[in-house]
């Protein structure tokens, strides 16, 4: 059997359809994994690596004592399985494999891919011929050529992504592990250091902080306004910048009709088309349309995996004489794209154009099949229309522009006008990204006098430096060679997940600052892309068998030991540094009570609030709501009336949550449960604000003399409105039982808030769940529910209130669970049900059921019913089962009404009992007539 192992399902999937032909591909699962096999053939897909470079056993304590972090640097490391289930497919079909083809992408990511599957398929297979194919693009040609042909996995390239494995665990673990513990943070909050990741966002700082040192000069510009045949256009002094004020106020002045022309200069501009699509190129464009660089970067793998672009993960900026331009050409044909496919073959360039970088590995991204816009979806189709519209750039002719630069002089001050007009569209009919815009002037010769209508002497300031956009910051990496083409908006991606920088342009967080500044101080080589650059020229001699890749990962080791020095040497400082910056993040303004510092604060993962620097002290403090609604962070806002930064609650995937002044907030959703205390007046809210208590809770917790000191009222009144305080509290907490209740068990829905449900119910008088279970089911209809799902909400009331009574009369939860299974849900079961009919349902000995129903009746100021004993129970079984017809079924029924032997049954009356068992009213006649022939009997 013929195995083939692809990086991904999606492109085992293809491979699958493209070498079957015109066979059919079935698709087994083993598992979750899918398997396509044809003829004699199986294809199986990865999800990218299936093991991972991880430290072996023993490391995993970040504060032992001998494990430090330096010791992670020389610790052994191993690879462990991440995806078993995949492992465990491709080994149980490489046991049985004559032939195994790697099919992973062709890059040094997918080399390595390779020969970790050459490693999993070797463990279980040694004799195996294992081989390589590889290919750009997911189409039948480059497809059937590829495993025509297949050749050897490349090992000295697999080293090399080794050893930048090895190399960024060992890096990124230790640094990571020492800075976080001098900062003494842990779980969620840990602050990562990396290889790449740190010189990455040491270059969005120092931009930052360029920025805010950046001194803007004042600079003067010079202009004029002139016409000729009705048309106005202006001309700028040729001294385009004048840095010093006087100067320009000079030239200004001199500048007087008449105003003459003394040169017309016409020419041509010849505009080339921009070369081909690699990584980069690719990314910037793609963000020039709104794309961040992840999400194009996704895209374009999708597009790859379904044969619509070439493999979108390329240094190459120039065509191979392999890759058939006019196949491509054709393919889009059948496009929308299709007349101007047709143009560009009509008008086609010499060559096409071609960039400064040529690598063998990926011919520059292209398009390798036909798309629909209808079938691509609005995403898709932009980036697939792009890839497109650059390919059909690079092949067509270029654009011309005619110009014409006219000079001037006004009382012998130089001006010049320019003008240019697009003659030739040439490439830019097809790639309609980059805006031309005709700038005409009327016709003009030498010697011509004009009217000099207007002169503008404009202030100007120099600019700071822009902020990094993703796709520039990508540019910026790859210059100062840091990262891969595959990895680098990954990095991006994981700065603004660790939360050191945000928006776009990227800015950097206080903490992202604060940790890139102690580690310029401390141990600039961690910030500084040399290393990094350094690593790469060597992975490049890996690839060439000049180094090996165990002599790579050992020199790094050696620097990082180097690193460690100075990092170990000023270890306090660092967290200090640190510490004292990320305390500034979490600073939101002055404490309203006392005047210290209002804090955001996360307790463990189950709770966020504000509270008071001078805590214990001071107990001021505002709730938040629960992370699971987003992480709390202060935005550049601060509110007016308490000078507090606002707050904003962020989650992945989610919109953010504008909290606004938390203070603010908190002042206004507890005047409500305020004013629903008897006697509290606007004015007596307003007396409490000014001395800071604004919830409930703060009034209840005064004693009643400090409470008509503050809201000056006689004491009296201060006593009753404690004990209102009081009530309010027991409401408070009952309705955000309810809440919680009603949120948990109706279903969201477009267009229905259940917190407005909610307040429909609160108005009803509806306080609890109690009240709800026991509501006229027509009042929850009208608060917005289907009547389907008002029966539910109260089924799960009631039975939730059943049981809570329950447990309160003492019915222990392992018995309470086999009642609830049986059906045997609230109080009144227990109650007026007979206690053989528990005791048969749930199992249960009769003893123990008694006990239960005394407990319960008790509550409820019931009198329990009388015991009878085991004994006399089976007796009475045993008559009953004794008449003609009976079954346990209908034995169960008879226990349900309460009827436990014969004699119960000759006092029943038929209907009654008829009603009560659901069982028909002639058998039940029967049953009776039998038990009283009994009688006659014995
Ligand atoms: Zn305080
Ligand atoms: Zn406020």
């Amino acid at each position: 059997m013929n195995l083939i192992i692809a990086e991904k399902n999606l492109s085992a999937a293809r491979i699958a359809q493209i070498l079957a032909a015109r066979e059919r591909v079935a698709q087994k699962k083993d598992g979750p994994i899918s398997v396509y096999t044809f003829g004699d053939t199986a294809v199986v897909g990865l999800k990218g690596h299936v093991v991972e470079v991880d430290f072996v056993e023993g490391y995993a304590d970040w504060r032992s004592e001998e494990r430090t972090p330096r010791s992670l640097i020389d610790a052994p490391t191993t690879k462990v399985p991440t995806e078993k289930k995949i492992i465990g497919t491709i080994q149980r079909l490489a046991k049985q494999a004559s032939r195994v083809i790697i099919a992973t992408d062709f890059d040094t990511e997918g080399e390595l891919i390779g020969k970790e599957t050459f490693d999993l398929v070797r463990q279980v297979n040694k004799s195996v011929p294992i081989l390589r194919a590889r290919f750009s693009a997911i189409t039948p040609p480059e497809i059937t050529a590829a495993f025509t042909s297949p050749t050897e996995l490349d090992f000295a390239l697999a080293s090399a992504g080794e050893a930048r494995q090895v190399i960024d665990l060992v890096w990124g673990a230790s640094l990571t592990r020492f800075i976080s513990l001098a900062a003494k943070r842990g779980g969620k909050n840990i602050l990562s250091v990396g290889r790449v990741q740190s010189p990455t966002l040491a270059m969005i700082v120092d931009r930052e902080k360029e920025i805010e040192e950046f001194t803007s000069q004042k600079y003067w510009m010079l202009s004029l306004t002139t016409e000729k045949a009705g048309q106005e256009f202006p001309a700028r002094h040729e001294v385009a910048r004048f840095d010093d004020r006087s100067l320009a106020d000079a030239a200004l002045a001199r500048t007087k009709p008449p105003l003459r022309v003394t040169e017309v200069k016409e020419g041509e501009k010849v505009e080339r088309p921009p070369s081909p699509f690699d990584t980069t190129g690719f990314l910037v464009a793609a963000g020039r349309l709104g794309f961040s660089a992840p999400n194009a970067m996704r895209v374009a793998e999708d597009l790859y995996m379904n044969g619509f672009i070439s493999y979108p993960r390329t240094d190459n900026t120039v065509y191979p004489p392999s890759l058939a331009l006019d196949g491509v050409l054709r393919t889009l044909e059948s496009t929308e794209f299709g007349e101007l496919a047709l143009w560009v073959r009509e008008h086609r360039r010499p060559s096409p154009t071609r960039g400064k970088k040529i690598s063998t590995d990926h011919p520059p991204i292209h398009p390798t099949g036909a798309g629909r816009r209808e079938v691509l979806g609005d995403e898709r189709w932009k980036i697939y229309e792009l890839v497109v519209r650059r390919f059909l750039a690079t092949l067509s002719p270029d654009a011309r522009w005619s110009t014409v630069k006219v000079l001037l002089d006004a009382g012998g001050e130089p001006y010049v006008a320019t003008g240019a007009r697009l003659v030739a569209p040439g490439w830019r009919k097809v790639y309609p990204y980059r805006k031309a815009e005709d700038n005409l002037l009327p016709p003009l010769s030498a010697g011509e006098e004009l009217p000099l209508k207007d002169v503008l002497l404009e202030e100007k300031e120099t600019q700071p430096p822009p902020r990094y956009s993703q796709s520039r910051l990508i540019l910026e990496m790859e210059r100062l060679g840091l990262g891969t083409k595959s990895t680098r908006h990954e990095v991006i991606a994981k700065l603004l997940q660790r939360r050191y920088v945000e928006g776009n342009p990227l800015r950097p967080t206080l903490v992202g600052r604060a940790v890139v500044e102690s580690l310029e101080k401390h141990a600039a080589t961690i910030t500084q892309p040399d290393m990094t650059s350094r690593l790469d020229s060597d992975m490049q001699e890996i690839k060439a068998k000049k180094q090996t890749r165990d002599g790579v990962v050992t020199e790094s080791r050696q620097m990082l030991h180097q690193v460690f020095d100075q990092l170990e040497a000023h270890g306090d400082e660092i967290g200090k540094e640190i510490m004292g910056r990320t305390d500034e993040e979490r600073t939101i303004g002055p404490c309203p009570a006392c005047g210290g510092d209002l804090r955001i604060r996360q307790m463990g993962p189950g709770g966020q609030f504000i509270g008071c620097s001078r805590y214990p002290e001071c107990s001021f403090n505002i709730n938040l709501p629960s992370p699971m609604w987003g992480k709390a962070i202060k935005t550049s806002d601060v509110c007016g009336e308490h000078s507090l930064s606002h707050i904003r609650l962020i989650r992945k995937g989610a919109r953010p949550w504008e909290i606004g002044c938390p203070l603010c907030s908190h002042i206004s959703s507890n005047r409500e449960a305020l004013l629903l205390i008897p006697h509290v007046t606007e004015e007596i809210l307003g007396r409490l604000a000014a001395k800071h208590i604004y919830t409930v809770t703060d009034l209840s917790r005064m004693s009643p003399e400090s409470l008509a000191a503050v809201a000056s009222i006689p004491p009296e009144d201060a006593k009753q409105l404690l004990a209102g305080a009081s009530d309010v509290l027991v409401l408070l907490r009952r309705r955000s039982e309810l809440r919680k209740f009603v949120r948990a068990h109706l279903p969201p829905k477009r267009g229905r808030s259940q917190s407005g449900i909610v307040k429909i119910l609160y108005s009803q008088g509806i306080n609890d769940i109690r009240a709800l279970a026991s509501a006229d089911p027509a009042l929850l209809v009208d608060a917005g529910m289907k009547e389907a799902e008002a029966e539910t909400l109260q089924r799960e009331a009631r039975a939730l209130c059943g049981d809570r009574a329950l447990r309160e009369a003492g019915v222990p939860a392992a018995s309470l669970k086999k009642y609830r299974e049986a059906g045997i849900t609230s109080p009144e079961d227990f109650c007026f049900l007979h206690p053989a009919y528990l005791s048969t349902k749930t199992g249960l000995s009769l003893e123990t059921v008694y006990r239960h129903v005394e407990m319960v009746c008790k509550t409820m100021g019931v009198n329990p019913p009388a015991r009878i004993t085991k004994d006399t129970l089976q007796e009475g079984r045993a008559g009953l089962l004794s008449l003609g017809g009976m079954d346990e079924a209908t034995l169960e029924k008879l226990y349900r009404a309460g009827i436990v032997n014969i004699a119960g049954l000759r006092k029943a009356e038929a209907p009654a009992l008829a009603a009560a068992t659901g069982i028909p009213v002639e058998r039940v006649r029967q049953l009776i007539a039998a038990s009283l022939a009994r009688r006659g009997k014995g």
